[in-house]
């Protein structure tokens, strides 16, 4: 048809390899060979070996052309970008995988993040692309993972490891339910421009942007004024009006969240909590942010046990034995007093901050 433009994605049937194709729906086990290595095995006896290597969420084409390269002479073309980035080469003949993790490891390529291992971190767009952003994500995410590279690369962890990263709290990362989420967050509210608002935003509109309700008409500048006791900095209303910005250099940066699973595996799936209510921007490599996220990773991989993911963890042992274990101070910003919070406030009369927790 002439007039149609939006084909959609093509059928993911159509790009399988043939082994998943002769398998489909009727595998029989899989197993993890190595750190980064996966292998399936289908009722036939058939095999497929999964390749595993980190990359980066902003690529370039030439980039994409070299590992074709490499997928078309390993693995007849096979690959695909997991839901966190990763790359997976896949490969149905045994004797090509040790040749591929060869050629890989020569060019360079991290292989890793399969099994009780940090795998690569989903994260947004940040400053690069975004408007609302309060910190970056490609360059926070690249400072964290040199850093714990060690954990991408082996399995010295009791358990997967999901770290995330979203440059503000719309979290379009959805860092809600992560081990580790990394939110870049505003601390103040937007400074109007009123010759902005007046020239190119609805009013209207922009009001009803604002989830709690904080901006009003300002009849005199034929404006917008914002109640700051009201704004929660979410930059909604910036989205809506080029006159409304809240990026700061001094007011925005990370905070810290933990405990978080989609995993209904053993326990249900967990939001995140927050922890360290605020870090600075410090680019290029954040160093305050990275010294964080080792710190809950390696105590929690200290004192977790077997399979233990952090937040199950964390509930075993309790949030104040956390809090006690890590160092990290447990703040005033920590709990959560937002009108609509009423459902999550923890009123139970048994909780207590004392010696007999620390000792569970
Ligand atoms: Fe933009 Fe916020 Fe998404 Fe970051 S998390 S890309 S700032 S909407
Ligand atoms: Fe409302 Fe969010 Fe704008 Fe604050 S930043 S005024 S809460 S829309």
């Amino acid at each position: 048809m002439a007039s149609r433009t939006d084909f959609g994605p093509p059928n993911y049937k159509d790009m399988l390899p043939p082994v998943i194709v002769k398998n489909y729906g009727q595998w029989k086990y899989h197993e993890r060979v190595k750190p980064g290595v996966l292998k399936h095995v289908g009722e036939s006896g058939d095999e497929l070996y999964t390749v595993r290597v980190g990359s980066g969420r902003l690529v370039s084409t030439d980039w994409i052309r070299d590992v074709c390269d490499i997928a078309e002479k390993f693995c007849d073309g096979h690959l695909r970008f997991t839901s966190r980035h990763n790359l997976e080469f896949l490969v149905s003949d045994k004797e090509q995988v040790e040749s591929l993790i060869a050629h890989l490891k020569e060019q360079g390529f991290a292989i890793g993040g399969t099994g009780h291992s940090i795998s690569n971190p989903v994260h947004t767009q940040g400053w690069i692309h975004c408007h609302t952003a309060a910190t970056d994500a490609s360059g926070i995410v690249k400072a964290v993972m040199d850093d714990l590279f060690e954990y991408f690369t082996d399995w010295k962890l009791p358990a997967y490891c999901r770290i995330s990263l979203a440059c503000c709290l719309n979290m379009c990362g959805a860092v809600h339910c992560s081990d580790i989420a990394i939110l870049g967050i505003h601390r103040k509210p937007p400074a109007i421009n009123h010759d902005i608002v007046r020239a190119k935003c609805e009013i209207p509109n922009v009001i009803a942007a604002c989830p709690t309700g904080a901006i009003r008409p300002d009849p005199k500048e034929k404006s917008l004024i914002v109640n700051e006791e009201k704004c929660m900095y979410c930059g909604n209303c910036y989205t809506m009006c080029p006159g409304m910005p809240l990026a700061d250099p001094i007011g925005d940066g990370v905070s810290i969240w933990v405990g978080g699973k989609i995993s209904s595996a053993r326990t249900p799936p967990k939001f995140s909590r927050l922890v360290i209510p605020f870090l600075p921007n410090n680019p290029p490599r954040w160093p305050e942010v990275t010294d964080a996220v080792r710190n809950i990773v390696e105590t929690w991989a200290k004192h977790a046990r077997k399979h233990e993911r952090m937040g199950e963890w964390i509930e075993r042992i309790g949030w104040e034995r956390f809090f006690d274990l890590s160092g990290i101070p447990f703040t005033v910003q920590l709990i959560d007093d937002f009108t609509l919070a009423t459902e999550t406030f923890r009123s139970t009369p048994t909780f207590k901050w004392s010696e007999v927790n620390h000792e569970r």
